[in-house]
Order: structure tokens, then sequence, then C-alpha cells
């Protein structure tokens, strides 16, 4: 903060601004402070430092001190740059309209943070935006609680071990966290959570952090909190009871919620528990691995959201991700989300119909959310308006379709015809995006706006023909009568003309150019025109305020409509994919079988399709087969040369699961799943490298976790383990960890084990719940021809030489390599001495000879 300053050599507005940086608790001190000055928001000081180096703007010294600014009107464009990188903005508005020579009253009227934005512009529609409080109590129980403030989503959970949050944490994906001071700080001491401790400091780095006193997340005040917010006397109707430890955490959210918006949040309507044992546990390696919300490249294209992606809606595509972050066990709800599926499914032109309908609603959940916080906007009243305006016929679509669950969703769209027609006479058709601008209500709805339009309309005559006819009667032909905030209506008169000025013109202003005049005349029109048009604007934004109180007297109502539509949306989305990639519903039950006819991997599957519209030709994805019981065919090993499809077909049989729990329907020919608690993989690279980890030890932490925590419904798929080591050391570990897996017992979980180690393939002989597969391939004369057909049996050979021919190695070393293989393999691994000298150097080839072509043009996909 800059020295104090004799507040003597201050001006008034300065002094004011000082106010709220020295004095404000309400502030933070490591927020910037945008104070609004006419058209601008203005930075000060430090502030204006920072600012102007985090957004790239003029850094000036005006007054003798630095300052910055953006225009007012440009705050949308600036404040998402600020808050992306952490920072938190406090901003202080001017809450009265400016009066001529008078210091404007000026309020805190909000601190963004990067998880408690609202307004459209900081939001990515299609995505939650979580604010994360965590805490843990003397016993060690780990408590959290989130809550998305635009849209009032509010969740809790407890948890003995602070490992199964983690999983929860990656895949709500927080955009800040609020922990207590000494609670947190203590966690890195604690021996029995060191692992987590440092994997959630690691998670917390890329993530803004907030500090707060342990007091804010005391249960006991946490429960009131949550109370006041949902207006109810105790939670019983949530299922939950207000001694819960989390409401401690769910409190500190509330607080801070308060803080930010300088007023309680109105937009909290339920609060749900989230059980971790009673969803699909997926860690964190397991969303990476099999790259759900990204892909390994980092984006969202080539993930598993984006293919199974068909929504129209913003509020449709998160639903969406939540319900890909939190997959069931619940047999009932998913055969419900299956049987809406395959009501949409059996109608594909009423769907069609129905989805062009649902492209032109607007986001009414984070709409009441704004609305209900103070952040009112005329625009957001005209997206109620165009929403409702579309629900007729979206009424009738949903009601043309016969099936149960389809019906229940039409049930839930409320018509809201009352609120149409009110919002019909009431709202100019085209709305302006500030209040202040006027011309949000719309002529002939209110006789006393009408009337005071009427004024301020004829006054604007009036300032026309009192201009006219001063030119006249001065002979000044660039007279001008003009208006500004702080001097109000004047009449200018340049330099060269002020001689001509009449003895009545009263001076009221020198510039560098011209002079400023007022007669008395336009002084008391002045007044008056002042007063229409204030009162003009009075009238209109106490008609805005009713229409806004109209809208939320049926909030819940729209909310509701709102989340059916979502729904809605989510359903058709997944109906259409079915139709278009022709996938089933599967069978869900209760017992321990996974069995799957014809399946396929639902993100490689489009991406051949898409190249095979480019240019790499025929090329089709190869459906297979998988049976696997806890009981009786636990495990799948898999082996098959690199590049023949393993890892693909483990990946697809763990997505296909997947999808299966979140209700979706799979990309497959038939499919039964006896539901699984959780999926695990170890599979692939990972980018815990950047944690200074070696891959083989990430390789091994992330077996660790899983022989440790798998159980007997859990899926695991697990990828050329012990590739990190020397062959000995890697294959002796694949084969214990495939024996752990298989246990003495009756069953285990469901396993499929790609490995490269062939010799493991023995293990049939002695586990008996264990099948070798392997992924085929054509062989002739010397090349290979993948066909991507897992067959039972093992793998007789790796064909890595070929493989390597393939990816273009030069054809001396494909050469070389051949000799050295084949004396390794005569010879019984023992090279001969010949071999071992260097010899003679094959000379470089030219330029790498590209592979001969193949009858097949399924290698082109290799490129
Ligand atoms: P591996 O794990 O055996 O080395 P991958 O699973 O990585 O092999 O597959 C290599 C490539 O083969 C994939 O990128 C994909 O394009 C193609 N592929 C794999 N499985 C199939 C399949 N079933 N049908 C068509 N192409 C496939």
């Amino acid at each position: 903060m800059p020295p104090q300053k004799k507040a003597a050599r201050e001006t008034p507005m300065m002094q004011q601004y000082w106010r709220y940086r020295r004095e404000d608790p309400r502030v933070p001190s490591d927020a910037l402070i945008l104070f609004r000055l006419g058209d601008f928001y203005e930075m000060f000081h430090s502030d204006a430092e920072e600012g102007a180096r985090l957004l790239g703007i003029t850094l000036t010294q005006r007054s003798g001190y630095p300052m910055a600014g953006i225009p007012y009107h440009a705050r949308d464009t600036y404040l998402p740059k600020l808050l992306s990188q952490g920072i938190k903005v406090a901003i202080v508005d001017q809450i009265e309209t400016p009066k001529p020579g008078k210091l404007v009253e000026r309020d805190l009227t909000r601190v963004l943070t990067p998880g408690t934005t609202l307004e459209e512009h900081q939001l990515d529609a299609r995505r939650n935006h979580y604010l994360l409080a965590l805490t843990s109590d003397k016993k060690g129980n780990f408590h959290a609680a989130w809550l998305d403030l635009s849209t009032g989503e509010f969740q809790i959970a407890s948890e003995a071990s602070p490992k199964r949050l983690m999983s929860l944490f990656h895949s709500i994906d927080p955009k800040e966290i609020l922990l207590p001071e000494n609670t947190s700080s203590r966690w890195a001491h604690e021996e029995s959570i060191r692992d987590w401790h440092q994997d959630f400091d690691y998670y917390c780095e890329s993530r803004p952090v907030t500090i707060l006193p342990d007091y804010q997340f005391e249960t006991d005040s946490g429960a009131r909190a949550v109370l006041d917010s949902l207006g109810v006397l105790n939670l019983n109707g949530f299922g939950l009871d207000v001694s819960h430890p989390a409401l401690g955490s769910a409190g500190a959210l509330i607080a801070y919620a308060t803080d930010t918006l300088c007023a309680p949040p109105k937009n909290l309507r339920q609060i749900k528990e989230y059980h971790t044992r009673r969803a699909l546990l997926l860690d964190p390696a397991t969303l990476r691995n099999l790259e759900i919300f990204q892909s390994s490249q980092g984006g969202r294209n080539g993930s598993l959201i984006y293919a199974i992606d068909q929504t129209v809606t913003a509020a449709g595509g998160r639903l969406l991700e939540q319900w890909l972050a939190s997959p069931l066990l619940d047999l009932g709800e998913l055969n419900r989300r299956q049987q809406a599926v395959a009501d949409f499914h059996a109608e594909p032109t009423r769907c069609a119909a129905l989805a062009d309908l649902l492209k032109g609603i607007r986001d009414i959940t984070r709409i009441l959310g704004r609305l209900q916080n103070r952040i009112r906007n005329p625009r957001e009243l005209g997206g109620v308006r165009d929403t409702i305006n579309q629900l007729p016929a979206i009424r009738t679509e949903l009601a043309g379709f016969a099936g149960a669950e389809a019906q229940a969703l039409h049930c839930n769209v409320s018509p809201f015809d009352e609120l149409r027609d009110h919002l019909a006479a009431a709202l100019a058709d085209e709305l302006p995006s500030n209040l202040s601008e006027g011309g949000v209500i719309r002529d002939g709805f209110d006789s006393e706006l009408d009337h005071l339009r009427s004024l301020t309309r004829d006054s604007k005559i009036w300032l026309s023909e009192f201009e006219a006819g001063e030119r006249e009667r001065t002979g000044i032909k660039s007279l001008k009568v003009r208006y500004n905030g702080a001097f109000g209506y004047f009449i200018e008169l340049t330099k060269s003309t002020t001689a001509q000025a009449p003895a009545d013109y009263i001076r009221k202003q020198t510039m560098k150019n011209a002079e400023r005049y007022v007669t008395e005349e336009l002084r008391q029109k002045e007044k008056e025109i002042l007063h229409a048009e204030e009162k003009a604007f009075a009238r209109e934004e106490s008609l805005f305020q009713d229409l806004v109180a109209r809208i939320l007297e049926d909030a819940s109502m729209l909310e509701e409509t709102a989340a059916a539509l979502a729904q809605a949306d989510v359903f058709i989305g997944w109906a259409q994919l079915a139709r278009i990639w022709d996938y089933c519903r599967p069978k869900l039950s209760d017992d321990d079988v996974l069995d799957i006819e014809q399946g396929r991997h639902p993100v490689v599957e489009q991406m051949i399709k898409a190249d095979r519209l480019g240019l790499r030709g025929a090329h089709s994805f190869v459906p297979n087969d998988t049976l696997l019981t806890a009981g009786v065919e636990q495990i799948a090993l898999l082996t098959g040369p690199n590049m023949a499809g393993k890892s693909t077909y483990i990946r697809q049989v763990a997505l296909i699961a997947l999808l299966a729990q979140i209700g979706c329907w799979v990309p497959a020919r038939r499919c039964h799943i006896g539901v699984v608690d959780r999926i695990f993989s170890r599979v692939g690279a990972s980018d815990e490298l950047a944690r200074g980890n070696s891959t083989f030890m990430v390789e091994m932490n992330e077996t660790a976790n899983i022989l440790n925590n798998a159980t007997e419904r859990s899926l695991i798929i697990l990828d050329e383990i012990g590739r990190g080591t020397s062959t000995y050391d890697g294959l002796s570990i694949a084969w214990a960890v495939v024996e752990h897996l298989h246990g003495e017992g009756e069953c285990g979980p469901r396993t499929l084990f790609a490995t490269h180690y062939h010799e493991v393939t023995q293990l049939e002989n002695t586990l008996p719940r264990l099948r070798n597969f392997s992924v085929s391939v054509k062989e002739w004369a010397d090349e290979i021809r993948f066909i991507h057909t897992v067959v039972p049996g093992a793998a007789d050979r790796s064909y890595g030489i070929q493989v390597a021919r393939l990816a273009g190695l030069p054809a001396s070393v494909i050469a070389r390599a051949k000799v050295v293989l084949e004396e390794l393999e005569s010879e019984g691994n023992v090279l001969r001495e010949t071999l071992r000298e260097p010899g003679r150097i094959p000379p470089r080839a030219k330029a790498p000879k590209p592979p001969k072509p193949l009858e097949n043009d399924d290698q082109l996909a290799l490129f």
C-alpha cells in the first residue's frame, strides 16, 4: 500500500477512495479496487500498477500518482482477465446519479473472486463454477461443501478418508478453495495423511486458495447460516441433521458468498449430501487416463465428454458434466435415465423438432441466480421472456411422446401463461444492456411513465428550438446548446465569437477554445428537464423492479422447468448419439457380470470415422466382445503386438461401464453390466512427471492404490505394468500383481490386464479365474496387418520389428535388428561374439523409405 498522504492534500474523491482501501473491512486486502469515475473504473496507486500490468493497459500519472482505468462498458471484457489470473476485485460504484458540483455517493457493490462470480461473461456457460470449502474435525474426519453461486447448486460430503474426497474434487474442479487457517496448516504435519496432503497441496497449486479463520467453519454457526439461506427451520426435508459436521464448511461458503455479493446469497434452495459410497468412484488417475473430461493433449476435443455431448443448451451441458462426474450405483435412477433415452430414441423426428426448440431457450437457472442476487440487467428479463415464449411449443412437442419418462418431463415444464402475457405487455422489444439507458418498459404499459417520457421528449424539442432561436438572436451560427454531468445544460460559443455574446449570457466555464454560458431561461428549463428525466428514470426503475419481483414469484417453478429442460436436452442428445452411432441400451444388474457383445471405443470409433472422411482412407472400428465375472472369468490377460489395439480394447470396456452407470446407452450390440463400485486404471504416461516422480514411481503408486482399494465389485484395467524398469523386475512385478488381483478366494475384481510380457500368460495354468486373450494380427511374408480382433489364447509373437518398420525406422536398422533377433532366438538369449562386435556400421539410408503400401488401408491410420 502506498504511504499515507496527508488527508488535507487529497481531493474529496480520493479521501472517499482511501476510506475503502484502508478502512472498509469488506474490501479484502489482496483485492484490486475498481473505483467508478464517470464512464471509467479507475485503479489508483499500487492497484493501478498491478492492474495495468495484468490487463496490459496504460498506466498514467495524471494527478501525481499512478492511475489506470477501464471504460465502464468494457468491464465484461476486462474482469474475466483478472479473475482467471486468480485476482480478486472490489467494485466501488456510483450509487446515485451524479449531480453538478456535488461529490457523488459511492459504495462497495461487489467483491469478485474467481469462485464467486455470477456474471455471464465471467462464467463458462456449459460448466459449473464451484467454490469449495474443506475442513477436518478432531476425530480426523474430513468435511467438504461446494457451491455454484450462479446456479444455487449446493452440496456437502463427509469422509473419514480424505482420499475419497480427492476423487470428487477432481470431478467438480472448483474455481476457488476456502480453507481454515490453523486446521489446514496442521494437515501438513499429520503423518497419517502425508500422502494425501502432498496430493492436495499439488491440487491447490493451480487454483486460488483463500484462507479464512477457523471459527468460520464451526458447525453450529454454519448450520444456522444454512437454515437462514434456505429459509427453513430444519434440514429434515433434505435428509440432513443440523448437527451434520460438514455444515461448518457450508457455513464458510455462505459467509464468503455474503461478503463477496455484499448481501446474503438469495438463490440457494436446497442442500444435498453427496455420499461417496453411493457413487461409482473414479480416482484422479482414472479420470485422467481414461480422458473423461480432457484428452491427453489437454483439450476437450478427444475426451469422452466431447464424444457424447450432443446437448444444445448450456444447462444441458452442465448437467451432462455433473452426471459424468458422479456415475451412479442406484439401479432405479439408472433405469429411469435409460428409459428416458429410450422414449426419445423411439421418435426421431419429434426429437429433432424438440432439439431445435431447445436451441432457442436461455439459461434460466443462471438468470434467476443473477436476478436473485441483485445483478439486474434488462436483457436478463428479455432472456426469461424469450424462453417462456418457447414453452408452449416445447410443451406440445414433449406431450406428443408416448413414453412415460418423456411425459414425466412434460409435467415438470410449466406453461407460465400469465407471466408471458405480463412480460409481453411490459417489456420493449429491443432491450438495452443497462437500465440507465432507458427504454426498457414498453410505451403504453404505464400511463405515468408515458406522461414523464412525453415531458422529456417535449423538452428535447424545446432545447433544439431554443438553440435555433439563440443562433438567430445572436447571429452566431456555431452556437451550441450542450449538456454534461458536471455543469448541466449550457450554451457554448467558440473563442472567436464570444465578443458577440448578449448581455444576458452568464459566463459559467472557460475552456481552451470556447466559453460556456447559461441564461435564466435555460436554468429554469434545465431544472424542469432534469426533474422529468429523473422522475421518468425512477418510474422506469420501479416498474423494472416490479417485473423482477413478478418473475421471482415464479422462481421455483421456473427452476423446476429449467431442470426438466436440461434433462430433456441430455436425453435427446443421448438418443441422438445412440441413433447416429448405433448404441444399445445396456442391462444393469446387481451381480458381478460384465458381458459386452460387439463393444466399441466411443471416442476412437468417432475419430476413425472423422479420419475416414479425410485423407486416411477406408477404415472402420472393429468391435470386440468381453465377458468377465468376478467368480469365473475374473481376469482377462491380453497380449499382442504394439499397435494391435490392446489399450483401446481395455479402455473401451471401462468407458462402456462408465457410460452405462451414468444412464447413457453404450457402443455395443448387447451389453449386461453388474454395477461397478469403482473403476481403476493404470494406463499410459502421466502428467505426474511434472511433480518430479519418475514414470516408474507413478506407475507403482497408481498400482498400489488399486491393489489397496479395489473391491469385488470394482473394475480394473491395467496396461503394461512394469514397463518402466528392467525386464526381469517388470515381469516379476506384473506377475505378482496378477496373482494378487486373482487372490486365493472365490472371486475378485473384474480385471483386464494388457501386457507385453508373454511369460505372464503361463499364469493361466495356475490361476483358475484367469483367461488369456490376444489381439490378433494377420501375417504374410514378412509383413503384418492389424485387424484389431480380440481372440482367446495368448499371442505367440510380439512382431516388434515389423511394427518398427511400419513406424519408418531406416531399413538398415530393421535389417540389423532382425539378425540380432534371430541370434537371440537361436542361441538361447546369448549373443555371438561376432554380433557383439560393432563391426561395420551399415550406411545410413539416404532418406527413410516409406513403408510399403499394404493390401489393407488399416495401417494408414497409424501415421
Ligand atoms: P496397443 O495398446 O496394442 O499398442 P492401441 O490400443 O494403442 O494399441 O491401438 C493402436 C491404434 O490402433 C489406435 O490408435 C487405433 O487407431 C487403432 N485401433 C485400436 N483398436 C482398434 C479397433 N478395434 N478397431 C479399429 N482400430 C483400432
